[in-house]
């Protein structure tokens, strides 16, 4: 067992990983094409190429106007030409005199000596003439050069995740490649006698390996490249060896013999190999045995513990976590956990982990002492979301945990919530 067990709430465990997490240095990077950077974690800082809007932009189809020209309504004012969205070169417009408007359409350049667009809803024309019979302020209905963004000014920040409006924004920008992350290779080990591999044939009071799989897909989803290992047996040897192969990915997550039984090795395999642990525990439900540390591998130690194989990041230590084997346990416990340092590996910025608050369709009870994640569906139509309990069967329970779609955080202090109290979730 480790030196020192220490059990921490799960505000202090979460901030704990955050700690390591910010002072983790993410690894490779690659040039690859816009669209294939989605969701993947941006290496370098972008430059706005030229002012965003290049040019003071109309945001409505109407007419270019002098406000000055709008004090005394209804306003008579002679149409003086027509511009529309395009190259600048087709744009034969002169500077506006008093008394003039040009007609304009959305995404067109504003003239010289025009200071707001008229919606075309709000005149009428007569001839080559318009009437106005409403004021209007300078600026309305334009976006002037350079109010989005300056020149050189940095528009996405290194860390940042491409969604659409990133990669819309980097294409705006005139990129067509960009510079990502290499994704982190995560190592995924399942432990314990009873496990099997999906296609092996099954006898009685074995349990098919589901944890190798929802690890890989939420691996993958925070940026990490999952590299499932070999089932490890409850047996040290065969355990030591396969966490020794997990330490060449640049972090290892196991799952399963993380508990109090007889048989859950996991923790004393990785004391044997001088590991450090930050934490053996945390109150929540499920979950609660969750462990994270790390392990040295700096030249001397990595000797000793048989390391081999990928460069050893700059603190020369593998972090690890050994997540509970419960399926539901495994998949929170990834969440809260494991999630923020796998990203912090892929490169992606900090971002702090929020609890939005829905309205509880139907009481719930706890015994408390702890930080309850239960699975739950938020349901519901626009303003009117709700949120309830899914009934299971506990943290083993992958069948509810499939018909949940988020979870609902009952705080350790709480034994009963009632109906209708907006209560906080944690959304997938
Ligand atoms: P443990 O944490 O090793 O005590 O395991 C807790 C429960 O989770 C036991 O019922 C295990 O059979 C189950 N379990 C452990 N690992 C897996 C896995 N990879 N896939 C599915 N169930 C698992
Ligand atoms: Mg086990």
């Amino acid at each position: 067992m480790p030196t020192q067990s220490s059990v921490l709430t799960f505000e202090d465990a979460r901030s704990v990983v955050e700690g390591h997490a910010s002072r983790l240095a993410p690894g490779e990077i690659e040039s690859v094409e816009l669209l294939s950077a989605a969701r993947r974690i941006l290496a370098q800082d972008i430059a706005a190429d030229r002012d965003i809007p290049p040019f003071s932009r109309s945001t409505r189809d109407g007419y270019a106007v002098r406000s000055a020209d709008l004090t005394k309504l209804p306003a008579q004012l002679k149409i003086i030409g027509e511009i529309k969205a395009g190259p600048l070169s087709d744009r034969s417009a002169q500077t506006l005199q008093e008394g003039e408007a040009y007609s304009i359409m959305t995404g067109a350049p504003v003239p010289a000596g025009a200071d707001a667009i008229v919606m075309v809803e709000h005149t009428s024309q007569q001839g080559d003439s318009i009437e106005i019979e409403k004021s209007i302020e300078p600026g309305e209905n334009i976006v002037a050069q350079g109010a989005e963004a300056r020149r050189e000014a940095i528009v996405l920040k290194r860390g940042t995740q491409l969604e659409e409006a990133a990669i819309a924004l980097a294409a705006s920008v005139g990129r067509s490649r960009l510079k990502v992350f290499v994704r982190p290779s995560v190592a995924v080990l399942t432990t314990g006698d009873e496990i099997v591999e999906i296609d092996a044939k099954i006898g009685p009071g074995q349990i098919r390996n589901s944890n190798s799989y929802s690890l890989a897909v939420q691996i993958h989803d925070a940026g990490g490249e999952p590299k499932i290992l070999p089932i490890a047996p409850d047996e040290p040897r065969r355990l030591r060896e396969l966490i020794q192969e997990g330490l060449q990915s640049d972090l290892l997550i196991m799952t399963g013999g993380v508990s109090m039984g007889r048989y859950d090795l996991v923790e004393q395999v990785l004391a044997d190999l001088h590991a450090e642990f930050f934490f053996t525990g945390a109150k929540i439900q499920p979950g609660r045995p969750v462990v994270f540390g790390r392990i040295p591998c700096g030249p001397g130690k990595l000797a000793r513990a048989g390391i081999s194989g990928s460069a050893p990041r700059p603190d020369f230590s593998k972090y690890f976590f050994g997540l509970p084997g419960n399926p539901v346990s495994t998949m929170v416990t990834f969440d809260l956990f494991a999630k923020p340092m796998v990203e912090a590996l892929a490169g992606m910025l900090p971002r702090p982990l929020t609890f939005p608050h829905v309205r509880l369709q139907s009481e719930i009870r706890v015994k408390p002492g702890l930080r309850r994640f239960l699975p739950a569906i938020l349901s519901g139509r626009y303003e009117n979301a709700q949120v309830q309990i899914v009934p299971w069967q506990g943290s083993g329970d992958i069948a509810a945990r499939s018909r949940a779609n988020c979870y609902i955080v009952v705080p350790p202090d709480r034994d009963k919530i009632p109906a209708d109290e907006w209560v906080a979730v944690m959304l997938r």
